[in-house]
């Protein structure tokens, strides 16, 4: 009675704003022998915040230039499945990988390394290069003194290690006791990572000298993360 009864009903799901989970829920209905389902999308394109931007139109150029607008990173923790937060993502490629298989083999997801850090990357910022002239490295920008940055004078010059000084305990305590560390971590909840800095790490790390953090702040995202 039940799955006749199914057999009548269209289910609609309604993608707001969710279409990843949309439509592994779509496929998962159909798994359940649900299939007359229907997915609305308001733009011509699939996808949503994951965007591939291709420059040129050509899908048979395996050399064309291409920008990931939106996401492209998944965080994967060798050997530490706890701390990989991203897991039930790649489960779910896992998943898909073995359908496809059957289904479509040419729909297989592949993933490759995601390079976050490279010490000869290129770095510009406050109109410096290097001491030759030439276009900064990370590798150069990390190790340079701050007026060879171009940074204020009453930035010390150990700068660059006070955001891991600032992290490391809360990462030590998650990684020993995940439940300590996440009580740790509401303690702080209120802040972001930069009030955080401002309003606690710093003042009782330089607790005389500066009174303005926010220079040492950008400086240490500017070197650290690109972002400052
Ligand atoms: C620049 C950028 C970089 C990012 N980088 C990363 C990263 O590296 N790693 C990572 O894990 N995450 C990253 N994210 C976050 C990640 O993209 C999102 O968390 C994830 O894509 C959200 O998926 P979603 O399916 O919930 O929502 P969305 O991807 O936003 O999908 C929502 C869908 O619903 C549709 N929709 C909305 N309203 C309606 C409506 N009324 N009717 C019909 N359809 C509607 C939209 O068009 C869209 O297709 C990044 C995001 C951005 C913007």
């Amino acid at each position: 009675m039940l799955s006749s009864n199914l057999q009548l009903i269209t289910i609609i799901v309604l993608i707001l704003p969710i279409i990843a989970q949309s439509l592994l829920t779509a496929l998962l209905l159909k798994e359940a022998g649900i299939k007359n389902v229907t997915i609305l999308e308001y733009q011509d394109r699939v996808g949503g915040r994951v965007y591939t931007h291709y420059f040129t139109d050509d899908p048979n150029d395996d050399k064309r230039l291409y920008g990931e607008i939106g996401a492209m990173r998944l965080l994967y923790v060798d050997g530490r499945p706890d701390l990989t937060q991203d897991q039930l993502v790649f489960d779910t490629i896992d998943y898909l990988n073995e359908y496809n298989k059957v289904d479509n083999p040419e729909m297989e997801i592949k993933t490759i390394p995601f390079i976050l850090s490279n010490p000869n990357a290129l770095y510009y910022f406050n109109n410096k290069k290097d001491q030759n002239g030439k276009m900064m490295t990370k590798n150069y920008s990390t190790t340079a003194n701050v007026s060879q940055l171009g940074y204020p004078d009453n930035i010390p010059d150990n700068y660059l290690s006070f955001y891991d000084e600032a992290f490391a305990p809360f990462f030590k305590e998650l990684d020993q006791n995940f439940t300590n560390g996440l009580k740790a971590l509401e303690h702080y909840d209120q802040h972001t990572v930069y009030s955080y800095l401002n309003e606690v790490f710093l003042p009782e790390k330089l607790p005389t000298k500066w009174n303005d953090y926010d220079e040492i702040i950008k400086a240490i995202e500017t070197n650290l993360m690109g972002i400052g």
